[in-house]
């Protein structure tokens, strides 16, 4: 007998039949003799309803209400379940986050789970009853209620997971595992059995939302056991392993991308000291996220700089921006909204040379201007224009034939 923890995003909640189906899938882990504690999202489409409702009334919501309310998707989600469960003869018991203690700081909108106390769930286990938890909220010291950023409740299936020791933490969506890239995109897009931690994060904090990024960091802290698999089809998913020596790894392992980006640039600022430091610390103070910078050669004793930061932020970026541009006498300021970042991922290219050579040989190929790159360990990233995103994505899935299962 084991515990598991079992999650099942918006689409799998999506209707009261999907509701009934997640019911029987529970149910089958039950009658195999696992206990079951289960994270549900909020039907799908219902936190994009409640944002836009505030956002009726305003742009700009105190994140404490709009943590009030956004919270409230996820509460019809596990009653309706535990209804669904109950009627078919499996006690269960819903609870909110902070029902079952899920403590987090006080960054609302974007919580951190800071301590878990398992032992109420632990008792309803303990009476045979399947424990089904509101996912992608928790509440501070306060008792605020708090929401743990989009995608959230992958994020507390796999913070109960590790609280509660369980055997496996189960990722239940709208596709059978990760894949090579998104198969929306690529329509020959391959699942992957396996994929590493490094790999996942990577993927994740890329673009790739089949998982949210924190929950990818704290299953690889806390040692849980993670697969991504489908609501709807039978199958054997997708594990998240550790880096295994033995395994000879692909070079490269899939293809993230992200749509939310825009870029900034400020031309002809002195090339001196603390230039740099006006420019995006002004940005970093306002509490804005910067993702790739380049600095240009100076030419004539000034430079240029190009940053990108989440489409989001780009009104207040460029704002803050233009007012730095007249402190520092810049000649310039410009930005583009219509770029998108595309990466490629593998724990191999640690070992491989010519990896991004060959990326940019396949964009080229395809006419594809590349405006910024960026690389580390394990990543090549290029900024291209929007509108090429998928032809960028296909042609570079065909270049390192990711179609195809890697040899080994
Ligand atoms: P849920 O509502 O179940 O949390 P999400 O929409 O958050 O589901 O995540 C699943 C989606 O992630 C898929 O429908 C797919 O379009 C997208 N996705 C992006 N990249 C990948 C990838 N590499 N493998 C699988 N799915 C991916
Ligand atoms: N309902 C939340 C969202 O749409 C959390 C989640 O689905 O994981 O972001
Ligand atoms: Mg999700």
């Amino acid at each position: 007998m084991a515990l598991i923890v079992q999650k099942y995003g918006g689409t799998s909640v999506g209707t009261i039949e999907k509701i009934e189906n997640v019911a029987e899938k529970v149910i089958a882990a039950r009658d195999a003799g696992h206990d079951v504690v289960v994270v549900v999202s909020a039907m799908s489409g219902e936190t994009n309803r409640l944002i836009e409702l505030a956002n009726q009334i305003t742009e700009t919501p105190e994140p404490r209400e709009y943590d009030v309310l956004v919270s409230t998707g996820e509460q019809v989600t596990i009653a309706l379940l535990s209804m669904a469960l109950n009627k078919r003869g499996y006690p269960a018991r819903s609870y909110t986050g902070s029902q079952v203690h899920i403590l987090t700081d006080n960054s609302h909108t974007r919580a951190r789970i800071l301590d878990i106390d398992e032992s109420r769930m632990r008792e309803d286990l303990d009476q045979g009853r399947v424990v089904v938890v509101a996912g992608f909220q928790g509440r501070d010291e306060q008792g605020n209620i708090t929401t743990l950023g989009r995608g959230g409740s992958d994020t507390t299936a796999v913070a109960l997971a590790a609280a509660l020791k369980a055997d496996e933490c189960q990722i239940y969506t709208d596709v059978d595992g990760v894949y090579t890239t998104d198969p929306r995109v690529v329509s020959d897009a391959r699942r992957l059995d396996s994929i590493t931690f490094e790999e996942m994060l990577e993927m994740a904090s890329l673009g790739s939302k089949v998982l949210q990024i924190r929950s990818v960091e704290f299953a690889g802290k806390y040692n849980v056991r993670l697969r991504v698999l489908s609501s709807f089809e039978e199958g054997p998913g997708t594990l998240i392993t550790f880096e295994d020596d033995e395994m000879e790894q692909p070079v490269i392992s899939g293809i993230a991308f992200n749509r939310d980006e825009a870029k900034l640039t400020i031309l002809g600022v002195p090339d001196q000291p603390g230039t740099a430091y006006a420019i995006l610390g002004a940005i970093g103070d306002a509490n804005i996220e910067i993702d790739m910078i380049i600095q240009n050669v100076a030419a004539d004793s000034t430079t240029d700089f190009t940053f990108t930061v989440h489409r989001n932020d780009y009104d207040r970026a460029m704002a803050i921006l233009e007012e730095t541009a007249s402190t520092l006498n810049a000649r310039e300021v410009s930005g583009d909204k219509a770029i998108v970042k595309i990466s490629l991922v593998g724990v191999g290219m640690r070992s491989h040379a010519g990896v991004a050579s060959k990326m940019f040989k396949a964009l080229a190929d395809e006419g594809i201007n590349i405006r910024m790159i960026s690389t580390s360990e394990i990543k090549v990233s290029v900024v291209v224009e929007e509108k090429y995103l998928e032809l960028g994505v296909r042609a570079l899935h065909s270049a390192f034939k990711l179609a195809e299962a890697a040899v080994v």
